[in-house]
């Protein structure tokens, strides 16, 4: 049967501005970085991404090396995209990046104006598209001048095959030269995807500030710690989720008992809130204004279903936030 979206969807989904841009991104991204590469099921990935256009996701994150293995997300995409989204390309907003490794030598990984414009030439074959709607330098490269990156997010932007500039896992002060120099080639930064949740806080100091300053966008990725910040390992470890899978980044190590009595902690909260603990830890992010939308990740359909609920509360009260701050800080 061929898909047709629900035709409500935009009713369910808040929209919010990224930074001074003339865009607006949903509230709620879906992430592809794992669930969707060739050691997955298609149609589970199909399933959750038509779940999310039809509660008004439009934006769709990808990266050369999501799979495993790398590349293979992109090229599951692009199939996807053909089969059930083709007449919606220009609702949703695309994006993918380059910065880690990719393939051997030396023009496949980094910074280098070769790498960038190579992989992003790769990775629209894979989805079999004609543009991203934006491009990403995954992470900073400290032996490439930073000119050269930026010229090369501004060359890909002025051939038309990306719309946009953006640049993840740049520090404060990395980020406001990277900034600087994408303003006066012309091509502003567009958004700017850090890690953050309740348990990776660094974007507090400084960065949300600069880009608020700045008009540019706040994109999180792992809100929910890949998972950590879920009901799922309160007893134990299931053996479906990323900490049990041998090629998901999350290690079983890192769910400690002391891990476990913070997040039953942290779960009471949510319950007295009416939130499962994912969507607390979505919401808790969301009440930043400066942050433009929440990138999330799901193995499954209901997962986001689940997470999508989050937007029914994104406010706290003060007790709410010295409660979770004091949990955090034991
Ligand atoms: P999350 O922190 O949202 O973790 C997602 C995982 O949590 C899911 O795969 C699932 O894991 C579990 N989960 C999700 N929702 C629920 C729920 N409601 N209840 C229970 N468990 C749930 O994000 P990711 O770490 O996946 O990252 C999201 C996206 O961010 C990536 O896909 C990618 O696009 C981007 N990213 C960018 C990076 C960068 O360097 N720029 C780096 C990493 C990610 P399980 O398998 O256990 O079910």
């Amino acid at each position: 049967m061929p898909y047709t979206p629900d035709t409500n969807r935009y009713t369910k989904m808040q929209y919010r501005r990224c930074g001074n841009s003339g865009v607006k991104l949903s509230a709620i991204s879906l992430g592809l970085w794992h669930n969707f590469g060739h050691v997955d099921q298609l149609e589970n990935g199909s399933n959750i991404l038509k779940l999310a256009f039809d509660n008004g996701i439009t934006h769709f994150d990808l990266a050369n090396n999501y799979g495993p293995p790398p590349g293979s997300a992109e090229e599951n995409f692009g199939k996807l995209l053909k089969r059930d989204f083709s007449a919606y390309r220009d609702e949703m907003i695309i994006s993918t990046k380059a910065g880690y490794t990719m393939w051997d030598g030396p023009y496949g990984d980094w910074g280098s104006k070769k790498y960038l414009v190579s992989s992003l030439d790769q990775s629209l074959k894979r989805m079999n598209l004609d543009y991203v709607d934006i491009f990403y330098h995954h992470r900073p490269d400290p032996e490439t001048p930073l000119e050269e990156t930026m010229m090369a997010l501004d060359l890909i932007v002025r051939q038309g095959k990306a719309l946009y500039a953006g640049i993840s896992n740049y520090y404060p002060e990395e980020a406001a030269l990277a900034i600087a120099i994408l303003k006066e080639l012309g091509t502003p930064c567009l958004i700017h995807q850090p890690k953050y949740s309740m348990y990776e806080r660094w974007v507090e100091h400084g960065l949300l500030d600069l880009l608020e300053t700045e008009g540019v966008g706040c994109i999180p990725f792992s809100p929910l710690a890949q998972g950590m910040l879920t009901d799922k390992y309160l007893k134990d470890i299931p053996a479906d989720s990323r900490a049990a899978k041998a090629h998901g980044f999350l290690q079983a190590a890192q769910i400690t008992p002391e891990k476990q009595q913070q997040l039953l902690k942290l779960n009471a909260i949510a319950e007295s809130r009416g939130q499962k603990l994912a969507q607390m830890a979505l919401s808790w992010i969301l009440r930043d204004e400066r942050i433009t939308s929440v990138l999330v990740g799901a193995s499954k359909p209901e997962q986001l279903a689940d997470s999508l609920k989050c937007l029914e509360n994104i406010h706290f009260n003060t007790e709410e936030l010295n409660n979770i701050e004091n949990i955090l800080s034991n």
